[in-house]
């Protein structure tokens, strides 16, 4: 059995891109272990991260992202089963959000002007999956 979840946090400081290179290294070797795979958006300092495995490597995995002090305000919004993994070409790909993004993807302009809001992603859990599958270039 295979899960995705999708949740958003805070950063707890602005990141440099050396900060996020490590966290991205550290995500990659780890994930490769655990087989997740997944996808980790970040924009207007908060992140946007997609997990996907068995049940017990992606609660696991995001246990310890929970716990993490570089970023705060951490929601899950989505956890649900699948049948097969969506985002198997990445142990963990990463994206920052750009202008460009935001000319191709009009339709998530508030995420663009402000980043990524919990309560609306609380409130409508699949307008973060969309996001994710918009940028990855899945058809959704
Ligand atoms: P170690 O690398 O030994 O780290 C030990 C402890 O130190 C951990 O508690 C860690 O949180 C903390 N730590 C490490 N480096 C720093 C630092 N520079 N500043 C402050 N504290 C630090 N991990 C994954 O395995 N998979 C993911 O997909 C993933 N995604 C992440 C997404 C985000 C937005 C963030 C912020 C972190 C992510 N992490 C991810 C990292 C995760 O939070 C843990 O740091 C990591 O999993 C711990 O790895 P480790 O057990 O090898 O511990």
């Amino acid at each position: 059995m295979l899960i995705q979840l999708i949740y958003s946090s805070t950063a707890s400081a602005a990141f440099s891109a050396e900060e996020l290179t490590a966290i991205l290294q550290q995500s990659v070797s780890n994930n490769q272990a655990n087989a997740v795979t997944g996808l980790l958006l970040y924009t207007h300092g908060s992140f946007l991260q997609l997990l996907e495995g068995s049940p017990a490597a992606v609660d696991a995995t995001y246990a310890r992202i929970a716990r993490d002090p570089r970023h705060h305000s951490i929601e899950p919004h989505l956890r649900t089963p699948i049948h097969q993994r969506e985002f198997s070409q990445w142990h963990m790909g990463f994206h920052q959000l750009e202008a460009a993004d935001a000319r191709a993807l009009p339709q998530f302009a508030p995420v663009f002007e402000q980043g990524f809001d919990p309560h609306r992603l609380t409130a409508c859990p699949d307008e973060g999956l969309a996001i994710l599958r918009a940028i990855a270039g899945l058809d959704s």
